[in-house]
């Protein structure tokens, strides 16, 4: 059996000075969810284990910040997220279980780097902005940066993922992230794929029942005469390459553009083309990219949607 020294600082400084004197060969444990898993299997051997737990400065989360110790629970029943980060929303709802959600964070998810981590796609849409703290200081970088592979990220020796800078983002737009898995609850994605898109109008809002009950794609069609155009869009996919990625190409397409079917589907077609998915125990190559396409276009559909049929005013309930 592996044995190990544990500690449960109560401040970040105190945290890093502990790495410190075990000259890095200590690890991090927030939730324990990857970390004990790791250690189990033997790719980890830690000197000791430094709890997060009980840092109050990992814990914040407002307008304008997400703590890397903030529980996915916590993010999923916390209003800004809902209201939003309705692509974050959608990841925390339909990650693990109650029982792993409760205790995994948002840090370790994205610290763990896999390429399959269900918060990733959703915060590179948010255009996410990471706060790196060590002994000897602090820096910013944006979250696309962060990942450098499978299980391979920026993160030094040493230093600690403090919390997540988010943008603030107005009711023109709307966000969701598809998570397309063999079973609905504790299996990893397939492929995920995130989609943000701001409008260039915020008065395109269903007033009566017919916009309300009528599908997205003809609402669009009649919005196309008038020119809703997408102001500015960003598309993430994750299990498609060895780290979550950005569909660039796509995004560039899709900007300034008036919004319509066909472009839609074209967007889909050019962030399959951006993807390069292997075989996996989970799906094949060529079926993961034809996947892509289509939960992109679906993607972009239902971020309009979002800002189309904002509040619960006609569906009780949103239906998918
Ligand atoms: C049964 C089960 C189901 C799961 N289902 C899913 C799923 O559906 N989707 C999904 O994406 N993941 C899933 N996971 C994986 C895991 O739960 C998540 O990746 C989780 O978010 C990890 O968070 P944690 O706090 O438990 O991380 P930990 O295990 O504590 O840490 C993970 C890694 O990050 C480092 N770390 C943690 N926090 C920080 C920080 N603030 N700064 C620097 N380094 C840090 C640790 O040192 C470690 O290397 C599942 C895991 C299990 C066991």
């Amino acid at each position: 059996m592996l044995s190990y020294d544990y500690h449960k600082p109560d401040s970040l400084k105190e945290a890093l000075e502990l790495m410190v004197q075990y000259k890095n060969e200590a690890a991090f444990i927030a939730g324990g969810t990857d970390v004990m898993v790791q250690i189990e299997q033997r790719k980890l051997k830690p000197k000791a284990l430094i709890s997060l737990r009980n840092i109050a400065e990992l814990k914040r989360s407002d307008v304008t910040g997400i703590g890397g110790g903030v529980t996915h629970r916590q993010l999923q029943n916390d209003p800004i997220v809902q209201k939003e980060l309705s692509a974050l929303h959608d990841a925390v709802c339909n990650l693990g279980s109650t029982q792993i959600r409760n205790v995994a964070t948002i840090g370790g998810n994205i610290c763990t780097a896999a390429p399959s981590a269900d918060t990733a796609c959703p915060l590179l849409v948010l255009d996410a902005r990471v706060v790196l703290v060590s002994a000897t200081g602090e820096r910013e970088i944006d979250l696309d940066e962060f990942f450098v592979g499978p299980g391979k990220t920026a993160l030094q020796k040493g230093e600690i993922l403090k919390e997540f800078r988010i943008r603030r983002f107005n009711e023109k737009t709307g966000s969701v992230y598809i998570k397309h898995t063999r079973r609905a609850a504790m299996d990893l994605p397939i492929i995920g794929v995130a989609v943000r898109i701001s409008l260039n109008r915020n008065d395109v809002k269903c007033r009566d029942a017919l916009c309300a009950t009528e599908p997205i794609s003809k609402i669009m069609g009649y919005f196309e005469n008038e020119e809703l155009k997408c102001e500015d869009a960003r598309i993430a996919m994750g299990v498609v390459a060895p780290r979550p990625i950005r569909a660039k190409q796509a995004e560039a397409s899709l900007t300034g553009k008036v919004l319509s079917e066909k472009l839609v589907a074209e967007i889909g077609e050019i962030a399959a083309s951006e993807s390069s998915p292997r075989d996996s125990v989970r799906g094949e190559a060529w079926y993961r990219r034809e996947m892509v396409q289509v939960l992109v276009r679906r993607g972009i559909m239902k971020a309009i949607e979002r800002v189309v049929r904002p509040e619960a005013v006609f569906y009780p309930e949103r239906l998918w």
